[in-house]
């Protein structure tokens, strides 16, 4: 029988109580102290690269509690969208600390990222004349690198085969692209890929960094360009189950290492720049979502439900992720129970696990379903009139703060005009 892997969680069952006294479940529940050290361990890691950086996925957690503290950790972030550049922007995130990795994108979009002066990571060839009418030519370009069939992926990967995916230039793209900005004046440059997600494999890592060094060196020599920094994406994954492991940092840095003084310093391409814009890693482990049983339901199977459903966390049932499932309280007693968890939404896939062995779960009981600091409430949205949960963060001293109130029945309703019924949008919308 598996252990019930809990001695991570962050907090007792009567800090818990405590907290749910004056929040009602569910919630989001995020560590500050984890987040930090997770932040410093990565730093720390790749410290013998000059100017390393994390830029933050913003879409694992976007909320600004949770950014400046990795703002204070020195990351920087990364962006995709315009309500996250805002975000960045209000946070004083400024230029190069911004890393605008888009994909599709609208020309508003550009423009915001252009004025503030961030990385501009194009996601194909036919963006440069879109960026060039919509915004200009920035000092310093980066364009996105898809490897095709050149590149396999494992097994939990979610971002799927290269060749199948939508993000990227091919290679041949890449170097006509580079040679059209240098014939535009441009002389800062980046290299960007992002081929791995939920990656548990330190070699994925390493292999990327290869490729990119590479690559560098080729472009370089052929257009006679020199680049600043490349870019390894995010995509170190987290141990979701309890017989997996962490990604070992100090493993990948120190084959990065090699590889870095023997395809880039040897070859005269130094300083260049080791940036990464990893989201997962950092906050997923250090946030639990917090929900109650409210029924139990015993027909063909064993069923509990929730108060909390997809809406909260989509990954178990969008992927078939898992997710571990502490019974607070239960931490001892044995997994002689298996039970479907669900939610209520009028789906049958919003279930946070199947058949999974707990033990005996009684209505009242508190789930914690562990490693939603990231694609947790991000991922969250309103479909069958659910409602996005709170977000409550616990500080280094062990106190709680709501960092995101839970969404009312007037949020549902706040976009709509209906006077008839007198469903009213409650406010004028604001840019
Ligand atoms: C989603 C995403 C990330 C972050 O991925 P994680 O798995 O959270 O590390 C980084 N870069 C890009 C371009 C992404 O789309």
């Amino acid at each position: 029988m598996l252990m019930n892997n809990n001695d991570d969680l962050f907090f007792t069952k009567s800090q818990l109580d405590r907290i749910i006294e004056k929040y009602p479940t569910p919630f989001h529940l995020y560590e500050e102290k984890g987040i930090r050290e997770n932040a410093r361990k990565l730093n720390k890691a790749f410290s013998w690269v000059t100017g390393f950086k994390n830029h933050f996925a913003v879409k694992a957690c976007p909320n600004p509690y949770i950014i400046k503290i990795l703002k204070e950790e020195g990351q920087g972030v990364d962006c995709s969208s315009l309500p996250e550049l805002l975000l960045a922007e209000k946070l004083g995130f400024r230029g190069e600390e911004i890393m605008f990795t888009s994909n599709d994108t609208p020309p508003e979009e550009f423009r915001k990222a252009f004025e503030l002066g961030a990385i501009i990571n194009l996601d194909d060839i036919t963006h440069i004349p879109f960026l060039e009418q919509s915004a200009g030519i920035p000092e310093l370009i980066c364009f996105r690198y898809n490897p095709g069939h050149l590149r396999k992926t494992s097994e939990g990967n979610v971002i799927g085969k290269p060749e199948e995916a939508k993000y990227g230039l091919t290679k041949n793209q890449l170097l006509e692209a580079y040679r059209i900005m240098k014939d535009k004046g441009v002389k800062r440059f980046g290299l960007h890929t992002m081929v791995a997600s939920n990656e548990l494999n330190p070699e994925a890592f390493v292999e990327t960094a290869r490729m990119l060094f590479n690559l560098v060196k080729e472009i370089s020599d052929t257009l006679n360009i020199r680049f600043e920094f490349v870019n390894l994406g995010g995509g170190i994954g987290i141990p979701y189950k309890p017989e997996q492991k962490e990604v070992d940092l100090n493993y990948v840095s120190k084959e990065i290492r090699n590889l870095y003084n023997d395809n880039i310093v040897t070859n005269n391409l130094s300083p260049l720049k080791i940036l990464m814009e990893n989201g997962r890693m950092v906050t997923g482990p250090h946030g639990y979502l917090i929900t109650k049983a409210i029924h139990t339901k015993s027909t063909y199977k064993e069923y509990i439900g929730v108060d909390a459903s997809m809406a909260n966390l989509m990954r178990p049932g969008m992927y078939g992720a898992y997710h571990h499932i502490t019974v607070m309280g239960k931490e001892e007693s044995p997994n002689d129970h298996t039970y479907d968890i669900v939610g209520s939404l009028c789906e049958n896939n919003d279930k946070f696990a199947i058949d999974r062995k707990l033990p005996k779960i009684n209505t009242g009981d508190i789930l914690a379903i562990h490693n939603t600091g990231a694609h947790g409430y991000a991922m969250g949205f309103n479909y069958n009139g659910k409602l996005r949960s709170a977000e409550i963060l616990m500080h280094e001293d062990g106190t709680v703060e709501l960092i995101r109130r839970a969404e009312t029945t007037s949020d549902y309703f706040a976009t709509l005009d209906f006077p008839e019924a007198s469903i009213r949008m409650n406010s004028e919308h604001t840019n």
